[in-house]
């Protein structure tokens, strides 16, 4: 049933891209270059992604490595925090005067390509071509242990400083984890890492792995290794070390396992074919024009690279854009 809030943009668009994220963005302004029409939509906020990253998170890459449509991202400091990105994709959405639809997540997709249907929670949007940018951080991978869904279980973390004079697991020893352990340490929690592996991940970032390694030898910051969780009760958290069952406090606990594609969305909803032959489950897709095996869809950042999360990031995957900008132009031309 149609309701006042409910729209329909009946004049067919060029293009709709989903996702507001920073390659969502890319993509719609090389689109819109092309001279097409487009509208981007996204389920949250403008790059909604980076508004749920930590505050004051440092980026690894260098400004420019971020920078979309060949706007300049300068910087007075070395590396951008999350506002700093912040406030450049805003100011880039506004300058190329893109037209968002925020707030409107995408629920199904009908027709084919030439003549799409987006469907929203707030409405249907023709289209000719469809962008699919929603990237990997809406869904949180699951420890699928009793106790997961408490309230004082998070799978994001933001900041330390309600956390003071508290007892709190971080579950991972990546990235975020290895981060998110070290600011609560220093904002004064009782830090304890549980680590499903033999140690900290190589694959942390070079200036912060010495740095947790040190903590954890001084004893500021306790760790288990080959450890895995059993349950989390409100105030405790139920591990299997190798030496046998622990029970340890815990006020908080951040789960911190990462995160994966939203698969619901791109199968049942977009109906977008998968590579089953390879064990991240990517979508299909040409890699030189980035068109889906759907025909008139394509995918762009992050999401191609299904649960391989980190094959495709900002530096990279921004210059998908281009790719999908000059093959979308090509094929509704010649239409
Ligand atoms: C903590 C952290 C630090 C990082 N640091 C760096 C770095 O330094 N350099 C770098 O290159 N990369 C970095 N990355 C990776 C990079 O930030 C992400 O890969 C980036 O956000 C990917 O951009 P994207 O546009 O592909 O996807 P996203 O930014 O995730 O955008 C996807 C968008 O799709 C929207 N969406 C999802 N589902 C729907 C739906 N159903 N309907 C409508 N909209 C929907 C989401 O709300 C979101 O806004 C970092 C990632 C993390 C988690």
């Amino acid at each position: 049933m149609l309701t006042d809030n409910y729209y329909m943009i009946l004049e067919k668009l060029d293009a709709v891209v989903i996702g507001a994220g920073p390659v969502g963005l890319a993509c719609a302004l090389e689109i819109q270059r092309q001279g097409l029409t487009v509208v981007v939509v996204d389920k949250g906020a403008l790059v909604n992604s980076l508004v749920g990253y930590p505050t004051q998170m440092e980026f690894f890459s260098t400004p420019e490595l971020l920078e979309i449509g060949g706007h300049p991202f300068p910087m007075a400091s070395y590396k951008p925090h999350r506002e700093d990105a912040l406030d450049y994709y805003q100011r880039v959405a506004v300058a190329e005067k893109l037209d968002l639809r925020l707030y409107e997540r995408v629920i199904g997709l009908r027709g084919q390509a030439g003549d799409f249907v987006v469907e929203t929670a707030k409405g249907e949007i023709a289209t000719r071509a469809v962008v699919v940018a929603t990237g990997f951080f809406d869904v949180p991978n699951l420890m699928n242990i009793p106790g997961e869904g408490l309230p004082h279980v998070n799978h994001y973390y933001k900041e330390p400083y309600a956390h003071a004079d508290r007892e709190v697991v971080v579950v991972g020893a990546k990235n975020s984890s290895a981060k998110a352990a070290l600011a609560l340490t220093r904002a004064g929690a009782r830090v304890t890492m549980v680590v499903r592996g033999p140690e900290v991940a190589e694959t942390v970032k070079y200036w912060i792995r010495p740095d947790l390694l040190n903590r954890i030898k001084e004893g500021r910051i306790k760790a288990y290794f080959n450890t895995t969780i059993d349950a989390i009760t409100p105030h405790s958290v139920e591990i299997t070390t190798p030496n046998g069952p622990i029970s340890i406090k815990a006020d908080y606990v951040y789960a911190l396992t990462g995160y994966r594609p939203d698969y619901s969305l791109l199968v049942d909803m977009l109906a977008l074919p998968l590579n089953e032959n390879d064990p991240a489950l990517p979508p299909i897709f040409d890699v030189t024009t980035h068109e889906t095996a759907r025909p008139g869809v394509y995918v762009a950042g992050t999401v191609c690279g299904g649960l391989a999360t980190s094959r495709w990031f900002i530096e990279n995957g921004r210059h998908h854009a281009q790719l999908i900008a000059t093959a979308m132009t090509d094929t509704l031309v010649k239409a």
